[in-house]
This record gives structure tokens, sequence and C-alpha cells, in this order.
């Protein structure tokens, strides 16, 4: 089932469930998107309508962060659990350990990716990685890197372009890839790398994640400002069109 918050479709999905989802997918032929929504995509898909249709054509798209539940709960949808892409990228990994597939790292600054590879080695053994590429090489060699992914025989890319970026690469090359499963995951490599910390699990689960990251990055205040206007919004598009689970 999926929602429309801002035009935008959202799974109505918990995190074990987009887990089976995967696992599913994992197994079967096809490459498969893995998109994250949250309030800032929301709002440029309105002005990037290539955003807007990489999104339309994902085929899991998570409902990453407190301000999807809330406009959830505001249009009397069903969103309820909010899935981060870092949770669902490390219980992928997890998963891709256990069955033995491959997995690449697309993205963040030199040397980042590679770490968190590193990291993720150590942390589920007998992981394997196919490779990793950072993520600030020209996108005219966006076709060259779909090549190079498809040659390590990766099942499951990770792809940490920062947005649109990362929609953009994923719904041309996907299949290109290779790859069975491509996630993108935002900062997702700087946390897992250790690069940057990860917010403490009480902020976490009192929906302050996005306060310990301001923190850490005073530069994203102002991403931070499109919570109200984000909410607000979905309250007028909810008046305007009286509409429930699609507002
Ligand atoms: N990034 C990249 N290439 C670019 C722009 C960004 O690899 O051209 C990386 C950046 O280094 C960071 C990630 O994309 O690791 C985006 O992180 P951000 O914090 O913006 O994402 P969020 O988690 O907020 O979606």
């Amino acid at each position: 089932m999926q929602e429309f918050i801002l035009d935008v479709p959202t799974d109505v999905v918990t995190l074990a469930e987009a887990v089976s989802w995967a696992q599913e997918k994992l197994n079967q032929s096809g490459s498969h998107f893995i998109a994250s929504v949250n309030p800032e995509i929301c709002f440029s898909a309105r002005r990037n309508s290539a955003l807007q249709k990489a999104l339309l054509a994902a085929d899991l798209k998570i409902p990453d962060g407190v301000g999807i539940v809330l406009a959830s709960r505001l249009c009397g949808g069903q969103i309820r659990e909010r899935v981060t892409g870092i949770d669902l990228m490390e219980e992928l990994v997890a998963l891709a350990a256990a069955e033995g597939k491959k997995i690449f790292l697309l993205g963040a600054a030199e040397g980042v990716a590679a770490a968190a590879a590193a990291k993720l080695k150590e942390r589920y053994p007998p992981l394997l990685v196919a490779g990793t590429a950072h993520g600030y090489l020209p996108q005219a060699q966006d076709g060259e890197l779909a090549g190079s992914i498809a040659a390590s025989g990766a099942d499951l890319v990770f792809v940490a372009l920062g947005s649109p970026r990362q929609e953009l690469f994923v719904a041309k090359y996907g299949a290109a890839s290779g790859a069975k499963i491509l996630m993108v995951v935002g900062g997702s490599f700087d946390v897992l790398s250790g690069r940057l910390r990860r917010a403490p699990l009480l902020y976490q689960r009192l929906g302050l994640e996005w306060f310990f990251r301001l923190v850490q990055q005073p530069k994203r205040i102002l991403r931070v400002w499109i919570m109200p206007s984000f909410l607000a919004a979905v309250t007028q598009q909810r008046l305007f069109t009286g509409g429930r689970k699609h507002c």
C-alpha cells in the first residue's frame, strides 16, 4: 500500500517488511530500486520533474524520517514507523553476508566508501564486497561507473551521491549495473565509516536525530527549517483536497 505525500508516493512498510521484500527481490531477476522519502525530497520533487519521475519509478519507497510519519498522521494515513535508510542498509548488509551476496558502495568523499566497507566487513563477516567508488567523479563518467559495477558482479549497490543525483543515477543506470537491488542512502557512509557519529538511541526514539545531526553539521540548519514549511504544506494540501491518504 502507498500513501501520497505532496504528490510523492511512500510505501506503508515497516523495517521488517522492507527486509523481506528485499530478500525476495535479491533472488529474482531484474533490478530493483529502493528510494527514501523525506520532507526535503517531497519539496524538491515538486520543482524537479526528473526526480519526481524517478521516485514514481522506484520499486520500494521507504518512509525515512519523523516528518513523513507526522505527515501521514495529519492525513489520516497509516505510516506509524519510520524506516531510516541507514537502518535498512545495515539490515541488507547483514542479509547479504548471510546469503553470500556481493555488495558495492558508491559515493561520499574519497576513501569514505572504502572505510565504510572495511567497518562493515568487520561487523558482518563473511561479507563479500565487490567494490567501492567515491562519489565525486564527473557525471559524464556515470555510464562507465555503471559498467564497472556490472563487471564487479555486485548483487546489492548502495548509492550515496546526495539527492537528487543518487536517485537520477539509479533511475538511469540501475538496469545497466546488473545488480538486483540499488538503494539510495544519502549520508550513511559518513556514519558507517566513523567519519560522523549517529545520534544515540534516545535521540532516535524521540525523533530528534535531526537535532543531533545539526549539532555535528551546523550547515544543515537550512535543511532543518524545511520541517515547519513541510508540515504547513501538507496541512494546506489536505484542507485543499479534503484528502485522506493523499495529501
Ligand atoms: N555526495 C557525493 N557526491 C556528490 C554530492 C554528495 O558523493 O556529488 C555524498 C556526500 O559526500 C555525502 C552524501 O553524498 O556522503 C550525501 O549526504 P547528505 O548528508 O547530503 O545526505 P542525507 O543523509 O541528508 O540525505
